[in-house]
């Protein structure tokens, strides 16, 4: 059983018998890793309170091959991010992040998505509340560019002109992209400053005014490019925020 030791990310934890924990994780060097930690749960334990979502450090383990389930037998806390906690549209973005990467991130080493899911819970961490969901879409629209998925919105899908500042278009989610007026009558209907927003989201800066039809073309696009059979719950949390 090789021993190693990698900065992480935590994205879940659940309960394992009385006084154990089985730990989602993001490692820096092996991508994603399940962990079991033994005792975690109890009091006196050096672990207890510690191994929470969202938070980092620097972990050691104990990896079996052939097994899905790996034991973790140190954890050095670098950034517990409590307050993540403490407003919903941070805690939210949080939630989404950590569970787009459950999800989707590929089984080796990604420095990139380590690195942007580490930032983003950060950036979450300093956001002001007023502007915690437009950090959080900001933030989900990044990841969702890293893992693969940036949607298209300088072109029309079906004519293929560039849709200039000052225009509407439709956006179709299902294609990932938009059209112009002239080209489709369906999709949400985005109006100019809508589609600069969501242009500004998806590179990743946070606008001004964040308003209901970007987060529902976000959570739209989630469903159906993301995932399709399961309801990210913490999305609706997002939206219920904005309100
Ligand atoms: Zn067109």
């Amino acid at each position: 059983m090789p021993i190693v030791t990698t900065p992480c990310l935590v994205l879940q934890t659940y309960r394992f018998g009385d006084t154990s924990k089985i730990l989602r994780l993001l490692t820096r060097d092996h991508g994603p890793v399940s962990a079991l930690a033994r005792g975690a749960l109890r009091p006196r334990s050096r672990m207890s309170g510690v191994l929470e979502p969202f938070v980092e450090g620097v972990v050691t383990l104990y990896l079996r091959s052939n097994r899905d389930l790996h034991t973790l037998s140190g954890f050095d806390l670098v950034r517990s991010r409590q307050a993540l906690g403490s407003d919903m549209a941070r805690f939210a973005g949080a939630s989404v992040l950590a569970e787009l990467v459950l999800r989707l991130a590929p089984s080796e080493r990604d420095d990139l998505l380590y690195e942007n899911l580490r930032e983003g819970l950060d950036a979450l961490l300093s956001a002001s509340p007023d502007m915690a969901p437009g950090v959080a879409a900001a933030r989900i629209w990044k990841l969702v560019g890293v893992l693969g998925f940036e949607p298209s919105l300088e072109h029309c899908l079906s004519c293929g002109r560039p849709v200039q500042p000052g225009e509407g278009a439709r956006f179709d989610t299902h294609e990932g992209g938009i059209r112009c007026l002239q080209c489709s009558a369906t999709g949400h209907a985005l109006d100019p400053s809508g589609l600069q927003t969501l242009k500004e989201l998806v590179a990743n800066r946070v606008p001004s005014h964040l308003s209901g039809p970007q987060i529902l073309v976000l959570k739209e696009f989630i469903r159906v490019h993301i995932a399709e059979d399961i309801r990210i719950r913490s999305l609706d949390f997002l939206t219920a925020a904005d309100d």
